[in-house]
């Protein structure tokens, strides 16, 4: 495993799906993972967007590493403020929040890139809109100039191909529907499940820290 692995696999998934390895993005998640771990596992291949889920850890690895960061984990309305140091916001699930990036975005002079999580396995305890919440909140998006909805997210249950690829299809239609060029989907145990329907993202932490 480790990270020239997951590049290989994602080449792969590509070839088998008729796609260009170049639609997709490796999003490296480094939540948990020290500056000199970022530096071995990753940053020693090559330049890719790192992705944190807390606000917090990543404001003190900004500081560490020069890096396009993402933010990939739940944001808090409170936190929203520094949302414009993110290169692109992955979570964005409710107008309310919405409104208050758009805020921040303007006090920083930036328009912020975000993309709307969409909670498609319908579990209660995770984040994201409901899909039948989906085209009103990116109507309502349309209002607010400072933001850039550039695609979708999800996280699907855990669970077998049956359950998780149709969760990754989902998500690209409706990108499609919508004309949406940004898919974000895929993690360390489903990631080529992902590119292969049509991710142009993926978000992967763990497999590329184990030896
Ligand atoms: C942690 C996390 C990932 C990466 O998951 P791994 O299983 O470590 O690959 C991706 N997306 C989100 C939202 C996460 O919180």
């Amino acid at each position: 495993m480790g990270l020239p692995e997951v590049l290989e696999n994602i080449a792969r998934a590509c070839q088998r799906a008729g796609r260009s390895p170049e639609e997709v993005r490796l999003v490296a998640v480094t939540k948990g993972r020290s500056v000199e771990e970022i530096r071995e596992k990753v940053l020693a291949y090559g330049t890719f967007p790192l992705g944190e889920s807390r606000v917090q850890e990543a404001l003190k690895k900004m500081d560490l590493l020069q890096a396009e960061w993402h933010l990939v984990g739940h944001l808090q309305r409170n936190k929203a403020k520094f949302a414009p140091r993110f290169a692109l916001i992955h979570s964005l699930d409710s107008f309310p929040l919405a409104e208050a990036l758009a805020k921040a975005a303007v006090k920083a002079g930036v328009r912020l890139k975000v993309l709307v999580e969409v909670n498609l396995g319908r579990e209660p305890q995770k984040h994201g809109v409901l899909e039948e919440d989906l085209p009103e909140l990116l109507a309502r998006l349309r209002e607010l100039e400072p933001l850039e909805v550039l695609g979708l997210m999800t996280v699907p249950p855990v669970g077998p191909e049956g359950v998780v690829r149709p969760i990754f299809r989902r998500l690209s239609e409706l990108a499609d529907r919508y004309g949406l060029p940004e898919r974000s989907m895929g993690m360390s145990g489903d990631y080529v499940w992902a590119v292969e329907e049509g991710a142009t993202l993926v978000r992967v932490g763990q497999a590329l820290f184990v030896d």
